[in-house]
């Protein structure tokens, strides 16, 4: 049983009156996970300024046994960055949030790890450059959680997930060391990838307190459009024929379904129908450039003629003003909003091999109707990688799922892996999937995660209860 009075006087020592809060209002909103699934409540909330307190913080807890919870904006959908028992230390990285340099011929930032990824957008907007992570949740992320959760978001096809767009990390282990590999290279092959090690890891194996991130030529010109479809083979087929006839061009590929639509418009404001045509399946595609006087409109065009040709296209539209084309985006990401104002709800975070997005979706369809006859299936995603948020809403006139959600969700996870799927796609697995992973990985690769994170962190006080259980 730790010496809470000594441990918390320690603390303040360390951090001063607004680094250690531990009123019981202070950690309120930050205990508690974003979907308020998950979280018991912190011994309190710590909010350092440098990697060294980070690292005193940690060395503290690891003296006094307190178990810490990394966390940054707060919206995983795992309960990563809640606390899974009584007595731990939340670390926000909050006053963490400067963007240290922006080096315009290396193409990077160099920023610590509470800047929020709205914040990077904004500051490099003005320098034409561009770090291409975009996400619904971009105006709370912070690149520490990004990078804990290796985030994907809607570029992911064109620029990979965050384990692409880090160059270097500098991260606070378990035991208080301070690893700094916050180094600038693209190429760097001298051992073992450990960066990469920490992309996805969910602050189980440490605190990252600074990243170099990889920029790029911010896009001058962009056209977009919204496409009503058939069915989901068509958006399947059309996906393809998109990233043959764009090419480089194409930045994002997202599909969504008309229930997800109707309920992003009956819930969300300002929002408006897009097409006279009902889908029942749509395409959001997006093409960009960095080089000026690209004709983008004439090659979205050709493409989309294309499509037409092929049978496969109802209705559809390019966006013809910046406002419409930002009213496309807000309609695919207002979904999870929508559905999350609809009531309950079962979200499934999966992700294909592109070619199985339709099958994946009839079978799993199938599975769950004939668990509970009326479930409303609400799949929508990223059409360029497979990433499928496969969302269930209880039958019309239901306040739930009347105990059906295990067997929904084993039915869904099942049809993920006859189609040799992963069951944690861009969210990870927090506490929500520890148990799924160890039934739906083989022993010998969850073996291997658990023997990493024994050698790390022996004596487990780095986000337990979360990746993997110890
Ligand atoms: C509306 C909405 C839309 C979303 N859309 C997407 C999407 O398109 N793609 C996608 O990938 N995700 C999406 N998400 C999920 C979420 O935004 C991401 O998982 C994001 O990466 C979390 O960042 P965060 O700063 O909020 O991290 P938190 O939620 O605070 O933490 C997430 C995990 O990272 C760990 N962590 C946090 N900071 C650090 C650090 N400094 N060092 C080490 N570990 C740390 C935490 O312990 C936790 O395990 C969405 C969420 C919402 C609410």
């Amino acid at each position: 049983m730790p010496d809470l009075q000594s441990f918390d006087a320690a603390m303040r020592e360390c951090l001063g009156e607004r680094g250690w809060l531990t009123g019981p209002e202070d950690a309120a909103a930050q205990s508690r996970d974003w979907l308020n699934r998950y979280g018991k409540p912190p011994l309190g909330l710590a909010r350092p300024t440098s990697a060294d307190e980070v690292a005193a913080v940690v060395r503290l807890c690891a003296a006094h046994d307190v178990p810490v919870v990394p966390q940054g904006g707060n919206t995983g959908l795992n309960g990563g960055s809640v606390a899974t028992g009584d007595g731990s230390v939340i670390v926000s990285l909050a006053r963490m949030n400067r963007i240290l340099s922006v080096d315009s011929v290396d193409f990077t930032a160099t920023v610590e790890a509470g800047v929020v990824l709205g914040a990077l957008h904004e500051a490099l907007a003005d320098r034409d450059l561009a770090f291409p992570m975009h996400l619904g949740a971009e105006g709370s992320a912070q690149i520490g959680g990004l990078i804990g959760t290796n985030a994907g978001g809607s570029h992911a096809m064109r620029f990979g997930m965050m384990q692409d767009l880090v160059l270097g990390l500098e991260v606070v282990l378990p035991d208080g060391t301070i690893w700094d590999g916050a180094r600038a290279l693209i190429k760097d092959n001298a051992g073992y990838q450990l960066r990469r090690l920490l992309c996805g890891a969910e602050g189980t194996l440490g605190i990252i307190t600074k990243a170099v991130l990889r920029l790029f030529p911010a896009p001058c010109g962009r056209s977009a459009a919204l496409l009503a479809l058939a069915d989901f083979e068509a958006a399947q087929r059309v996906g393809a024929l998109l990233r043959a006839r764009t090419g480089e061009f194409l930045a994002a590929v997202e599909f969504f379904g008309e229930f997800g639509l109707s309920l992003a418009l009956d819930h969300v404001e300002e929002l408006v129908r897009p097409l006279e045509t009902a889908g029942p399946v749509y395409v959001l595609v997006e093409i960009a450039s960095s080089i000026p006087g690209i004709a983008l409109d004439d090659i979205l065009e050709n493409a989309l003629a294309a499509a037409f040709e092929q049978g496969d296209v109802l209705d559809g539209t390019i966006a013809v003003s910046e406002a419409q084309r930002a009213a496309f985006w807000r309609l695919r990401e207002e979904m999870p909003e929508g559905q999350r104002l609809e009531g309950r709800q079962i979200k499934h975070d999966v992700s294909v091999p592109v070619a199985r997005i339709a099958a994946f979706i009839a079978d799993a369809s199938r599975a769950a109707k004939t668990v509970m006859p009326g479930v409303r299936i609400n799949p929508f995603g990223h059409l360029g990688d497979g990433n499928i948020h496969f969302n269930l809403s209880p039958p019309q006139g239901h306040d739930d799922f009347d105990g059906c959600e295990m067997a929904l969700s084993q039915a869904v996870y099942e049809a993920v892996v006859q189609h040799g799927g992963s069951i944690a796609a861009e969210h990870g697995l927090g506490q929500a999937k520890i148990e799924l992973a160890d039934r739906f990985r083989s022993k010998t690769e969850r073996a291997l995660m658990r023997r990493i994170k024994m050698t790390l962190d022996p004596h487990g006080i780095m986000n337990p209860g979360k990746v993997v259980k110890i």
